[in-house]
């Protein structure tokens, strides 16, 4: 099985997808943690998407792409939870195929639903503790915009297909990853 955590930056994606890695077996494969992980490294590709990270918006789509591609031959076999990933209609299509290519495919999206407004204080708050450069106000406003512009769309292209759940995630974190287990349980289960 495999799903995608999707919702806006700072929505939580990255804490629940921590749950089901420990919990249920998934692999997590995080865009946003392997771009951070290149650019620790000194790698070429780290250099080149540094200052468009810390701008707040998005790098592009061949190389997201390359960086699952990568990861899915690296764990073939596995059940997957792709967080932050895809975030747009090409990344859409563009998992669809290389899915396909494994004999796999989307079976779920949660859509974490939250209120702009509370996002915004979660991550002011997270930037003066933990001083994450596209925390910064100026940067995370370009997160939203690009996650409404060109990321929110994609929640239509999965309903249609009839896999998109949402799970209302304002709730305590416990009560998220309950609805969460739920949504899984309503399938079938977990990673297997
Ligand atoms: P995240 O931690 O997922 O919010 O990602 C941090 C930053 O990495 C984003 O603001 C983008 O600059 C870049 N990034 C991560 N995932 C993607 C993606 N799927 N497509 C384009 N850019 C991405």
């Amino acid at each position: 099985m495999n799903l995608i955590l999707f919702g806006p930056p700072a929505a939580g994606k990255g804490t629940q997808a921590k749950r089901l890695v420990d919990e249920r077996g998934f692999i997590q494969l995080s865009t946003g943690d392997l771009l951070r992980a290149a650019r620790k490294s000194g790698a070429e590709l780290g250099q080149r998407v540094a200052a468009i990270m810390d701008s707040g918006a998005l790098v592009s789509d061949d190389i997201v792409i390359a960086l699952i591609e990568e990861q899915l031959a690296a764990h073939a076999g596995a059940s997957f939870i792709f967080d932050g990933f895809p975030r747009t209609l090409a990344q859409a299509d563009a998992l669809d195929a290389l899915l396909a290519r494994h004999g796999a495919r989307i079976d779920l999206v949660i859509r974490l639903e939250v209120d702009e407004a509370a996002l915004i204080a979660r991550v002011t708050k997270r930037f003066e503790a933990e001083g994450r450069a596209d925390d910064n106000p100026e940067s995370f406003k370009v997160r939203l915009k690009a996650y409404s512009d060109q990321t929110a769309p994609l929640a239509a292209h999965y309903k249609a297909q009839g896999k998109l759940a949402g799970v209302d995630g304002m709730a305590p974190i416990e009560a998220v990853a309950g609805a969460i287990s739920a949504a899984l349980q309503r399938l079938g289960g977990g990673a297997a």
